[in-house]
């Protein structure tokens, strides 16, 4: 069992090839929001609640 993520897939980021895989659902996220920090200088920290549900949505 493992957990991926594209970037690609979240609205308006379709242009990022950004892609993780993670052995758990933890790490992913961590993998997430280290590349969004340093690809496209966003703070984690400020996600809202229905971002961080989209991107769950898109977790596979
Ligand atoms: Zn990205």
């Amino acid at each position: 069992m493992a957990y991926s993520y594209r970037c690609g897939d979240y609205p308006g980021m379709e242009s990022c090839p950004g892609s993780f895989k993670a052995e758990t659902e933890a790490e992913l996220w961590k993998h997430i929001e280290l590349h969004a920090s340093i690809a496209h200088q966003e703070n984690p920290e400020k996600w809202s609640a229905e971002e961080r549900q989209t991107m769950q949505n898109l977790i596979r």
